[in-house]
């Protein structure tokens, strides 16, 4: 990797791609910008360098500009703006790799299609994932791409925490728990022990609270249970997915209210969660600011689920010596970090409110000084954790 050679990383949702540029052997971050809205309201494209000043900005008035639409801008803004960068490698985060899959990898067309059959796994998110890769493929095809699963650190969980209790002939069909936000519980695992060494061989439990939202429990950074399951609708209750929910509904709302697969589909993952229970919005800081008790309450139950999910995780590591909060919830929610180590402080989570409510930007120490639990605030960065796995794979290669 020299000076002038640059990873690209693509992050992309169901309503907006991130990307990212990281340059020169450290991987410094170079720019970064994302559009939103690709299907609604007016896409908003914006760049930024390492500085923060805005290199690019543009609307899209004229309908919607769609992932193909999207990639195709971006492609065009990055081969203008590359300023003698040269991209070796585009890494992509993508939610799922299924059985076969739980490691970075080349991205070749039939790997692409092969991955397109777990669409059904993580309905919402694959197939965004997968649209830019092909639009890559088609207007930059010498460029290695690189594949970053979601579900890769969770790989090596063990059996127990991995298995349903359902019949062996379904559970080799796949059906199994994988576990998800992977990359973001990576990067921790991966800068805990620089923040404090004495956390290298720690039992950590890591909150990834965001739209969506997960729980890892980590031992010596390695993954050993995590709340999302099958898919990433499972565990804690989200912007607009509703978690964990005995499967018996599921059956209520079809046998009883006649709901069919795409009803429930639509009704778990985006009428739930923060949005369903409060009828007012998916967003955190809009629940916050609001003085209706249907706001309060849809807090009050994502709090409560995260110290039972607390609880369990701490269960399977077999004690707790730190707590990490993450995600745009858990980086920015001064009084969600409070609430869940309010309810933790039978496990021995003494928060420092001075330093939790200073919101500290960056990674940092919010617990008292005697606390038997460690509590950390780790802005979540699964960007460079990509970047990181997509150099080492074209490196390798
Ligand atoms: P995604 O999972 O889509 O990447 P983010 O990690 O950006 O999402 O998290 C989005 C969530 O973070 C939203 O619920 C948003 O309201 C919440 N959030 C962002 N800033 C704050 C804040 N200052 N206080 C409370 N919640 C916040």
């Amino acid at each position: 990797m020299l000076a002038n050679d640059s990873v690209i990383v693509i992050n992309a949702g169901s309503s907006s791609i991130k990307f990212s540029m990281y340059s020169g052997p450290a991987l410094d971050l170079t720019m970064r910008g994302k559009i939103e809205n690709l299907y609604s309201g007016v896409a908003h494209f914006i760049a930024q360098d390492a500085g923060n000043k805005v290199v690019g900005e543009r609307h899209w008035r004229d309908g919607p500009l769609g992932h193909e639409g999207g990639m195709r801008f971006l492609i065009d803004f990055a081969q203008t703006h590359l300023d003698g960068h040269r991209v070796v490698a585009v890494g992509h985060r993508i939610v799922h790799g299924g059985v076969a899959h739980s490691g970075p990898i080349l991205l070749t067309a039939a790997l692409v299609d092969e991955l397109e059959k777990l669409v059904p796994l993580a309905p919402l998110h694959l197939p965004h994932n997968l649209a830019p890769v092909r639009s890559v493929m088609a207007m930059a095809p010498h460029v290695p791409q690189i594949g970053c699963f979601d579900t890769a650190f969770h790989a090596g969980q063990p059996a127990e925490a991995q298995a349903f209790a359902l019949p062996a002939t379904i559970t080799e069909l796949g059906v199994r728990r994988y576990g998800f936000h992977g990359l973001s519980y990576e990067y921790i695992a991966s800068v805990l022990p620089q923040a404090d060494p004495g956390l290298a061989h720690a039992r950590v439990v890591a909150a990834h609270l965001g739209n969506g939202a997960s729980m890892c429990a980590m031992d010596a950074g390695r993954s050993v249970a995590s709340t999302m399951g099958f898919t990433a609708v499972d565990g804690l209750p989200m912007g607009t997915r509703c978690g964990a929910l005995d499967p018996g509904v599921v059956l209520y709302l079809m046998q009883e209210l006649g709901m069919d697969v795409a009803a429930v589909q639509k009704l778990m993952y985006q009428q739930s969660g923060l949005l369903g229970v409060s009828g007012i919005s998916s967003d955190m800081r809009t629940l916050e600011q609001s003085d209706d008790p249907r706001a309060k309450a849809a807090i009050d139950l994502m709090v409560y689920r995260i110290g039972r999910e607390l609880g369990s995780l701490a269960a399977a590591l077999g004690g707790i010596d730190a707590l990490v909060f993450s995600g745009g919830i858990g980086e920015n929610s001064v009084s969600l970090r409070a609430a869940v180590c309010y309810d933790a402080a039978w496990l021995g989570v003494q928060l420092d409110h001075t330093a939790n409510t200073a919101n500290p930007r960056g990674i940092a120490r919010i617990s008292k000084a005697d606390s038997k639990v460690a509590v950390w605030v780790v802005p979540a960065n699964e960007e460079l954790m990509i970047a990181r796995h997509a150099l080492d794979v074209v490196e390798a290669a």
